[in-house]
Formats: structure tokens, sequence, C-alpha cells
């Protein structure tokens, strides 16, 4: 769907994966105003397609234009373009347990145009690919790096909006944590460098010693996760207490020691969620949960599935079937 200034939302169509053309002088190209989504469309246990709290991406995907100063795409255009891949790449679908079919929605500025102001042109995609399981031959708990030098957001930046910007800002990072053997960096915030905000690409959980939950707040330096909403509100319904507050990474390495951190976890679209078992700095090395899978991480991963495949009840209308 392309997008032009005093002309709105136009042109919708569904073409053939193909290389596009990009002129040299395409604002995307100098200034990086792009924003993009990430869902899965799964088959469900009954044999039915369905995709996981696609309003939520929406919903997301719209604070992201506003952010980047882009125009909102209406919601029911955004769950529309879905729909309409998912029909077409229904056979594309993998019918494993845990494979899906993965859907990326983006949008980005396509004037040509050099000077520094919003685009006046845009153009919305959606690709889909089948992916398989996150993790072959059963959950493995991630290694993280603590970055020492690098932050992912400032208060009044770009942190809460998914864009493409924070993820380049964010590779010299991961290049680091790979190279000290870690999946995933950690980052601290910008300001004091001592609260945790979130990992590379997921948010980040912790079970303290009496069962309660604790994860990093919204304050706009961290990507408000769906997963990470997913998690509040079944836990609550469980009758877990959740707290959103600030966590150190002393708490955290502290509490890993003495026990009052009994596990911590990664929750994100990709890999649901996922335990954290080594934590890595250029100060400090240590395990949480022994560097296993801790049970609480492991009971919420199977809720969260079993509601998203289908194999329980979905009490929060989370579940949206398209076939
Ligand atoms: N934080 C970041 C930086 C991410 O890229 C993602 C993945 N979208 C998440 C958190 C988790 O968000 P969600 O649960 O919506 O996938």
């Amino acid at each position: 769907v392309r997008y032009a200034d005093g002309k709105g939302w136009y042109d919708a169509r569904v073409e053939a994966r193909a290389p596009i053309s990009i002129d040299p002088a395409s604002a995307v190209l100098h200034y990086a105003q792009e924003i993009f989504e990430g869902l899965k469309a799964y088959k469900m246990a009954d044999g039915g397609v369905a995709m996981f709290r696609p309003d939520a991406n929406a919903a997301r995907f719209a604070q992201s234009a506003q952010r980047m100063a882009m125009p909102a795409l209406p919601g029911a255009t955004f769950l529309q373009s879905l729909r309409e891949i998912i029909r077409i790449d229904r056979d594309w679908i993998p019918q494993s347990d845990e494979g899906s079919l993965y859907l990326r929605p983006f949008a980005y500025a396509s004037e040509v145009f050099l000077g520094v102001r919003p685009s006046l042109e845009y153009l919305y995609l959606v690709i889909a690919s089948p992916v398989g399981a996150y993790f072959s031959g059963g959950v493995k708990p991630v290694s993280v790096w603590v970055s020492p030098d690098y932050t992912r957001a400032a208060p009044g930046g770009t942190g809460a909006a998914k864009c493409g910007g924070n993820y380049a800002a964010g590779l010299s990072a991961q290049a680091e944590a790979i190279e000290h053997g870690c999946d995933q960096v950690v980052y601290l915030d910008a300001v004091q460098r001592k609260y945790i905000d979130e990992l590379g690409g997921m948010n980040v959980f912790f079970v303290l010693d009496d069962g309660s939950l604790a994860t990093p707040p919204l304050t706009g330096t961290i990507l408000p996760g769906i997963t990470r909403d997913s998690v509040i509100r079944l836990a609550e319904r469980a009758g877990r207490r959740v707290v959103e507050r600030p966590v150190s990474m002393d708490e955290w390495r502290e509490g890993a020691a003495s026990g009052a951190i009994r596990e911590a976890f990664a929750c994100g679209t990709a890999a649901v969620i996922t335990p954290i078992g080594t934590v890595k700095s250029p100060d400090f090395e240590f395990t949480v949960a022994g560097g296993g899978s801790g049970e609480v991480t492991m009971g919420l991963r199977k809720e969260l599935v079993d509601i998203q495949r289908g194999r329980a009840a979905d009490p929060f209308g989370w579940v949206h079937r398209v076939l």
C-alpha cells in the first residue's frame, strides 16, 4: 500500500515477492525513517490457522509511526493485509507443532528527497516466511552479555518504537555478545547504567523467592512487548504478583547468588519465553537457576504456547482465527 501526502493510503496490491527498486535519494536510505512489526500465524490444534494478538501489533505499529513522524496506517488495513497474505501463503504454514509463518509488516519513507524532514511518501509492505522451532531439540537457556559501553535507548529517544534504527544502533553490541559466546545483549539504562532495560530482541522478567515476578517498567526506553504484556496478564490471572519496577544489575547478580532471584527469563514473539541461564560481562559471570530452566519460567511458557496453539482455553480473546 502506498501513501502520498494529501492523498492518503492508496494502491493496495498483492504481488509475488521480488526485489523492489529504490531511488538512491529515497529518504529511508539516509535518515532511516522506517518501522516494522513481527508476528506469527500458527496451525492450531484443530487444523485451523490463527494469529496471536495482531490487534496489539497494529496498535504498536501506529505508536511507532507516530514517534517516527509517519502517517498512521488504519488498524483495519494492517489486519486485512495480514489475513490476506496468510490466505495466499496458507500452504507455506508449517504443519509441525512448533513451526509458524512469520509475518513482517513494515513501512518506510519512499520520497526522493535529501532534506531532513518527514517524508511525504511511504510504502507499506508485508512479507511472510515459514520458520521452524526457535529451539531445535527442546528449550535451551540463553546466555546474555551485559554491554559495558553501548546503550540501546535514552529517555526521549526511540526505544519504545519498533524502528529499524534501534536495531542498527544495537549491532555493535550484538557482535560483541557473539564474540563473548553469548546469544543476546542485556541493555542497561542510558542515564545511570545501573538498571536493566531489556535484551536486544526480548523483554526480561525475574522470578523472586516469594514466587512473584518483577519486570522493568515501560518508561519509554524499552519496547512494549506483546509477549511481556501477555505474561503479566497470565501470571496475574493465576494469582501471581507481578511488579513493574526497576531491577538493577547489582540486584540481579546478588539475588542470583543469595536465591532472592530464583529464575530469570526473556520473552518475545520469536522464542515466546526462554530461560536465561548465564550472564556475562567484562567484570563478572554468573548463572541463574543453576544455568538451567526454572519451573516458573517453563510453566508460563507452556501456558502461553498452549493458548497460542489452541490447546488451552483463551480467556483473553487473544487468538485471532484466520482460517
Ligand atoms: N524488545 C525488543 C527490542 C524486541 O525487538 C522485541 C521483539 N519484537 C521484544 C522486546 C519483544 O516484543 P514482542 O513480545 O512484541 O515480540
